[in-house]
């Protein structure tokens, strides 16, 4: 049977695949085709509301049909292998499908391999993450009913998107532990892998300051090495060796990793844990120039999120077809942002570019500063623009 072609084929239809096919659409690209498994999408930021208990399942979740923009195939399957050579993907029912130009945007996936125990310590009541929706509202069943004992917060640096949001379920439940007067019987601790606690110095500042407010613990350049799920135990290792420590309660921001058939696909790049190796400006890729990457899944050199894809999105619906008629390719600076909630009424921007420097949307006021204004654009404003401006392609 000879495999269908597409002028354009989108592998991922969320965030960043639904965006680029409804702007390739308005754009004016003929033939659009997206391939994308599961009937339901998730609007991502949400799920740390609902881990904080601010936000339901419901409020994020929409049917996968509502999205897809009407003028674009849908295979409702998943991708398991690319050939590049052929320009020819393959379909885990069977089908072939030849593209003119490929958009890899899959995102990337739990690690759970990457710490001995973790699965098993969240299949517990003890322990849960934001990062899975069927573990979300968990994350706040544990938390909320916590009275006494140690909360321990934990943040992976290895591809978790959005990293800094791991913060808002433990900023969450210092507010509401403060607010039933249980704060004073809890140990909180954060152990963040990396050197700060968001992308920028000011950022990071102003959340140490807010975790010193709820009497956090913080220590960054510490991972979880190991957990012990029957005594509660996590293994640390640290600049200064090897620690352990006792938990109640575990929230984890877990490492993340590319699907395995990216690098089995020849398409990522050496010592980047098989992410897509895409120019990180152009997004095209290195070796296979009518491939391209966005979102999670592309090696961008800056810290992956949701507000990223508004830059990178219309670079790529820009580029496809300027590379066809060699033109000039527009450049995607690495902007990235984190909003993470200090307290349940306030919270704090930190946007910046790769070289991790501030890049704010506007001038002022200083998003930096946490404000009562950003909690509420942020939870009740931000899902909005998602629906109904972003995932339809209007983003410049
Ligand atoms: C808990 C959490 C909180 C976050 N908070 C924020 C925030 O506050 N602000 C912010 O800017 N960003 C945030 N992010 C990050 C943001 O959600 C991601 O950066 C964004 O969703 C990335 O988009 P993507 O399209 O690359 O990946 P995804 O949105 O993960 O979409 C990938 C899609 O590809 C599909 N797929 C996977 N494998 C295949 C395959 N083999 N074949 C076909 N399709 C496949 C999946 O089903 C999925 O629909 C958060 C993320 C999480 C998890």
């Amino acid at each position: 049977m000879i495999a269908p072609r597409h002028r354009v084929v989108i592998v991922g239809g969320g965030n960043a695949g639904i965006s680029l096919a409804a702007k390739l659409l308005r754009s004016g690209c003929p033939d659009v085709a997206l391939v994308e498994p599961n009937e339901v999408h998730h609007y991502r930021p949400l799920l740390s509301y609902v881990a904080g208990g601010a936000a339901t399942l419901d409020d994020l979740r929409r049917p996968q049909v509502d999205v897809v923009p009407a003028d674009v195939h849908w295979y409702e399957d998943r991708v398991t292998a690319v050939d590049p050579q052929a320009s020819v993907i393959r379909l885990a029912g069977g089908r072939s499908v030849g593209y003119g130009d490929l958009v890899l945007c899959p995102g990337s996936e739990v690690d759970w391999d990457a710490v001995p125990g973790l699965r098993e310590a969240v299949a517990t009541p003890h322990a849960s993450t934001s990062y899975l929706p069927e573990h979300a509202p968990e994350t706040w069943q544990m938390l909320s009913t916590l009275t006494s004992g140690r909360a321990v917060f934990v943040i992976s640096d290895r591809h978790v998107p959005c990293s800094p949001v791991g913060l808002k379920p433990l900023f969450l439940a210092a507010g509401h532990w403060c607010a039933t007067g249980v704060l004073d019987t809890i140990t909180i601790d954060l152990l963040v892998e990396g050197a700060r606690l968001a992308g920028t110095a000011r950022a990071d500042r102003e959340l140490r300051a807010a975790a010193d407010d709820y009497g956090v613990r913080v220590r960054t350049g510490t991972a979880v090495s190991r957990v012990e799920p029957g005594s509660r135990t996590l293994h640390l290792r640290t600049a200064h060796g090897t620690d352990t420590l006792p938990y109640d309660a575990l929230y984890v921001a877990p490492p993340h990793r590319a699907p395995a058939w990216v690098a089995a696909s020849g398409l990522a790049s050496a010592g980047s844990d098989g992410f897509v190796d895409v120019d990180p400006q152009t997004l095209q890729h290195r070796a296979h120039p009518r491939v391209w990457a966005l979102g999670d899944v592309a090696t961008v050199d800056t810290s992956p999120s949701g507000g990223a894809l508004r830059k990178q999105v219309p670079v790529v619906a820009h580029n496809i077809p300027a590379a066809l008629v060699g033109g000039t390719l527009r450049h995607y600076d690495g902007y990235t942002v984190a909003p993470v909630t200090t307290s349940r009424h306030e919270l704090l921007l930190a946007e910046h570019n790769r070289d991790e420097h501030e890049e704010p949307t506007v001038p002022f006021p200083d998003l930096v500063r946490p404000r009562r204004s950003l909690y509420l654009f942020d939870r009740y404003v931000e899902p909005q623009v998602y629906w109904h401006r972003l995932l339809r392609g209007k983003v410049s």
